[in-house]
């Protein structure tokens, strides 16, 4: 097990610290046993890299890019993929935007919060606009992987400790939440057979339908952006759900190079016991030639309980963790890290 141990690290937006600063962040990270870092490269309205075509904050990949090598740590491009809220975009292209099933647009209204402006995974300038991105991406030398965040629909059922902030029960899927049902997405669902689905009285009752929106995202992976970073040598790699149904995400047949599965235990009203048998499910569905990395929530878990996540996470047959975020651990949880990291063989 030791050998193969891989774990990783979501890194949220920073562009104000120094080169100095990350040294000691990532020198820390690399004693504790991390192997990986995840920068946010693109939230969802400015990129922290040199984009040709994107408003950019900040050169922050080209920063960590070279600290990350002298540390010993892969960078990995964590971007955000179907929300943009971009006002160029959302105001030139507000057609390239998904449609809910009462017909309103995340363009000019979002589900649930106000960035929740999702794009449509079925219009071929969406396609283009997202290749663009991650081949500007891929060209990077050093990098490791584009990592693929938010590639998916809105949730069509929230995670159910979360429904409460929105003062909603979804018992099953409403029309509110359901997407896409633009004109591009409803025309493509008849031209293979289907019926419009607008007009059907319970399209949540259609298995084809929702099939028909999983395949929609699926071939965005597959056949629009993977070749793209492929093409420059990079690997594809994917931030995913559990529940995958709720998001359309049906990311076991992507073919990514790594699966990184968000198990926020704490988002489910769930224990540490269900990060290990979700793992285990999520292991079974993707077969052997695909790693899993188990997504760990860490504000919602102590430094002990963060030892048996890990724990429960290799038992499930996790390849490694993942932290979301590095800046959540404190210094206990970077020691007991490093702990179980010692006890596991990973470190010495
Ligand atoms: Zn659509």
């Amino acid at each position: 097990m030791a050998s193969s141990l891989k774990h990783w690290t979501w890194v949220n937006t920073d562009l104000q610290t120094s080169d100095d600063e990350w040294r000691r962040r990532l020198g820390r990270m690399r004693e504790a046993g991390i192997d990986a870092i995840l920068p946010e490269i693109f939230n969802n309205h400015t990129a922290a890299y040199a984009s040709h075509h994107l408003p950019v904050a900040g050169r922050w990949l080209e920063q960590l890019l070279p600290l990350a090598a002298e540390a010993g740590i892969e960078v990995h491009a964590w971007m955000h993929t179907m929300t943009c809220t971009i006002p160029a975009i959302v105001d030139q292209h507000p057609d390239w935007y998904a449609v809910n099933g009462c017909g309103e647009s995340a363009a000019d209204k979002p589900a649930y919060v106000g960035y929740y402006k999702f794009l449509c995974p079925s219009r071929p300038e969406v396609r283009a606009f997202l290749q663009q991105r991650v081949a500007e991406l891929a060209a990077y030398p050093g990098l490791a992987s584009v990592h693929l965040d938010y590639i998916r629909l809105p949730d069509v059922i929230l995670a159910s400790a979360l429904q409460p902030n929105y003062g909603i029960v979804q018992d099953r899927e409403y029309p509110p939440y359901d997407y896409c049902y633009c004109s591009s997405c409803r025309a493509a669902y008849q031209e293979v057979g289907g019926p419009d689905p607008a007009t059907e009285a319970d399209p949540a009752a259609d298995p084809a339908w929702r099939q028909f929106r999983c395949d929609l995202v699926t071939r965005l992976v597959t056949e629009g952006l993977s070749p793209v970073i492929r093409a420059a040598g990079k690997q594809v790699t994917a931030a995913v759900f559990p529940n995958w149904q709720h998001v359309r995400q049906e990311w076991s047949r992507w073919g990514l190079d790594a699966a990184l599965p968000m198990l926020y235990h704490s988002f489910y009203h769930e224990g540490i016991d269900w990060v290990r048998a979700e793992c285990a499910r999520g292991v079974a569905a993707l077969g052997p030639a695909t790693p899993l990395y188990s997504g760990l929530f860490v504000p919602a878990l102590t430094p002990d309980e963060l030892v048996a996540a890990v724990r429960a996470s290799l038992e499930g047959g996790a390849q490694g963790v993942s932290l979301f975020a590095s800046g959540s651990l404190s210094d206990e949880h970077w020691r007991a890290f490093a702990r179980v990291n010692r006890e596991l063989g990973k470190l010495s």
